[in-house]
C-alpha cells in the first residue's frame, strides 16, 4: 500500500533487503535520528507500528469531520528552541509556526488572567508588586538565552559554552517551585504563573529542581514564545518525514517490531522505544545486568485528556484569556500544587490543573467556520481508570461559564487509551519516564553514554534518554551521533 500525503510517501514494505541503519518508531526523536543518519549519507529505514507517522505529534479528526485535534503534543516551545530543529529546512517542507500574541496565560481567577508576553515590560506590568522581582529572576538568563537553552537541551556536554551561567541556572532552579515562588514573590499572580509552567515537569511542585522547569519555560516564553503548528502538530512530523525522504530515507508504516527477525538486515538499530519495551524485543540479547537496570527505570503519573468540538469561541470571562494558545487552568499556586501532588499520592485531584490549548483561535484550518476546538488534559495516577470528565468540565466552567453548552462532541483518552495509542506512554506517562533530578541525568541507566546499549549495534533514541520529554528531536539527534561515532563511523 502506498499513501501519499503532500509529497510524503508511506508504504507498508521496505524496498531493500539491507540498510546501514533502521530506526524503530517514528516519533519526533525517531525522525530526528533517521534524518541525522541520512544527512551523514547512511541508508536509513524508519519503521512505524501505527498507520501514520509522528508518535506524539499526530493530529486527527477525533470528534466530527472538519475538527482537527492534536492527539498528543499541541504547543511547541521546545520545538522552536531545539538546536536540531533550527538547523532543518522544515519550512521548505511545509511547516509553518503560528505565534500568538502571548506565550502562555495562567487562569488565576475567573476574570483574571496572568499573561506571559514575549515582551518583558508588558509581562512585568501585569504582575503588580512582583513585576520587578520577576524581571530580576529571569534577567541573567535572558541575556544569553539562546546559548543557555542550547545547553539545557544538551545536558551532558562536558564543555558547556557558558559554565557560569549554567551553574547559576542550576543553583537557582534547584529549589522546589513552591520555595522559589515564596522567595521571589509576594502575590498570587507571579507565583501561579511560575507554578503553571513548572507543572509541565509532571512532578510535585514541592520537589527540588521543579523550579528549573518553570524558569526554562519562562525563558523560552520571553525569548521565542510558545507557538503551534499550522494545520496541527502532525505537520511537524510530516515536514520532517518529507525532508528525510528528500535525503533518500525510507519510511514504512503499519510495521510493529517485536523481534529482530521483523527487521531487514542493518548495521545499526536505533530504538525509539521505552526501556521496558526494548527488553521485550525477541532475539535482542541484552545482558541481564543491563536489562535489570532498564526494568528499574521509573514511570510517572498518567494523563486524562479531552478533545472538544465546540460550536463557538470559548466564553472566557476576560479578553486576556484569548491572547495565547496555551492556557494553564488552575487558580493559585496552592491549588496547582495540590493538583500536581495528588497523582503521586494515587489520587485524582478534586480541582485538576488543566493544560489547555485553543489552537483554532489562531489557526482557522483546525475547525469549520465559526466553530472551534479545545484540547485539555490533567495529570492522574498511572493506569487510573476513574472518570475525570466532570472535574475537568467544572474547572472549565469556573473560568469560561457556558463552556458545556458549546460542546458538539468530545473525545476522551484516559491513561490506558493513551498507552493503546502509543506503547511509549506506559500507564499513560507522557514523559517517557519520570523527569526528576536523578532520572533526568541517568536516563535510562548510564550517565556517560545514555544512548548506547551493551550491544554495539543497538541504541536507544526515545524521550527516555536525555534531554527527555518534548518535541525537540534532541534525543534522536544525539543517539544517531553516537551511532555515527561508533558502529556507523565509515
Ligand atoms: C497528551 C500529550 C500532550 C503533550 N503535549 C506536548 C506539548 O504540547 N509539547 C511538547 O513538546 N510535548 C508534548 N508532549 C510530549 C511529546 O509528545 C513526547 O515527549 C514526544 O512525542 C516523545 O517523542 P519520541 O520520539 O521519544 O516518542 P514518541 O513520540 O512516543 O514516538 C514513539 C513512536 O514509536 C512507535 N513505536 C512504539 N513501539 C513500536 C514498535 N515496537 N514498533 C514500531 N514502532 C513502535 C510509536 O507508535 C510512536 O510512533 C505531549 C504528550 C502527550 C501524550
Amino acid at each position: 500500500m502506498l499513501q501519499e500525503n503532500g509529497g510524503l510517501e508511506l508504504t507498508d514494505n521496505p524496498s531493500k533487503e539491507e540498510y546501514d541503519a533502521i530506526v524503530i518508531g517514528s516519533g519526533p526523536n525517531g525522525l530526528a535520528a533517521a534524518i541525522t543518519l541520512a544527512q551523514a549519507k547512511r541508508s536509513v529505514l524508519l519503521m512505524e507500528a501505527a498507520p501514520d507517522i509522528g508518535g506524539g505529534t499526530r493530529t486527527a479528526e477525533l470528534t466530527e469531520p472538519g475538527f482537527l485535534h492534536d492527539i498528543c503534543s499541541a504547543v511547541h516551545p521546545l520545538g522552536v528552541t531545539s538546536p536540531f530543529f533550527k538547523n532543518l529546512p522544515l519550512e521548505d517542507f511545509g511547516l509553518e509556526w503560528i505565534y500568538p500574541e502571548a506565550s502562555v496565560i495562567h487562569a488565576l481567577e475567573p476574570d483574571r488572567a496572568v499573561v506571559l508576553y514575549p515582551d518583558m515590560e508588558k509581562t512585568v506590568a501585569g504582575l503588580g508588586v512582583d513585576g520587578e522581582s520577576y524581571r530580576r529572576m529571569l534577567a541573567p538568563f535572558l541575556k544569553k538565552a539562546d546559548v543557555l537553552l542550547e545547553q539545557i537541551l544538551h545536558p551532558f556536554n562536558p564543555l558547556p559554552k557558558t559554565p557560569f551561567l549554567m551553574a547559576r541556572f542550576g543553583l537557582r532552579g534547584m529549589s522546589s517551585t513552591v520555595s522559589m515562588a515564596r522567595r521571589w514573590f509576594k502575590e498570587d499572580a507571579a507565583k501561579a504563573l511560575l507554578a503553571g509552567m513548572a507543572a509541565h515537569s509532571v512532578l510535585p511542585l514541592e520537589q527540588s529542581f521543579t523550579g528549573a522547569v518553570g524558569l526554562m519555560f519562562g525563558v523560552i516564553g520571553h525569548r521565542v514564545s510558545w507557538p503551534i503548528a499550522k494545520g496541527g502538530s502532525r505537520e511537524i512530523a510530516h515536514a520532517m518525514a518529507r525532508y528525510l525522504q528528500s535525503l533518500g530515507g525510507e519510511i514504512v508504516v503499519n510495521r510493529r517490531v517485536s523481534a529482530l527477525s521483523d527487521l531487514p538486515k542493518a548495521r545499526a538499530h536505533l530504538w525509539n522505544l521505552t526501556p521496558s519495551a526494548l527488553c521485550k524485543i525477541e532475539g535482542l540479547k541484552l545482558p541481564s545486568r543491563y536489562t535489570k537496570k532498564l526494568k528499574a527505570f521509573r514511570h510517572g503519573p498518567g494523563v486524562y485528556k479531552i478533545d472538544w468540538a465546540l460550536s463557538g469561541p470559548i466564553p472566557w470571562q476576560h479578553e486576556d484569556f484569548k491572547k495565547a494558545a496555551t492556557v494553564h487552568i488552575g487558580g493559585t499556586i496552592d491549588e496547582v500544587a495540590d493538583a500536581e501532588r495528588a497523582p503521586w499520592e494515587g489520587k485524582v485531584a478534586d480541582k485538576p490543573f488543566i493544560l489547555f490549548s485553543q489552537q483554532s483561535l489562531f489557526d482557522s484550518s483546525r475547525a469549520p467556520d465559526g466553530q472551534h476546538t479545545g484540547w485539555g488534559y490533567c495529570h492522574v495516577p498511572a493506569n487510573c481508570e476513574e472518570n475525570v470528565e466532570e472535574s475537568i468540565l467544572k474547572q472549565m466552567e469556573r473560568f469560561a461559564p457556558g463552556f458545556r453548552d458549546l460542546i458538539i462532541d468530545r473525545h476522551i483518552m484516559n491513561p490506558s487509551a493513551m498507552e493503546s495509542h502509543n506503547p511509549n506512554y506506559i500507564g499513560g506517562d507522557i514523559t517517557g519516564g519520570v523527569m526528576d533530578m536523578w532520572q533526568l541525568f541517568t536516563r535510562p541507566v548510564n550517565l556517560f553514554s545514555p544512548y548506547s546499549t551493551p550491544l554495539p549495534n543497538n541504541f536507544l533514541c526515545s524521550a527516555s534518554t536525555p534531554p527527555g520529554a518534548g518535541v525537540h528531536g534532541m534525543c534522536g539527534y544525539f543517539s544517531a551521533k553516537a551511532a555515527l561515532h561508533s558502529i556507523l563511523r565509515a
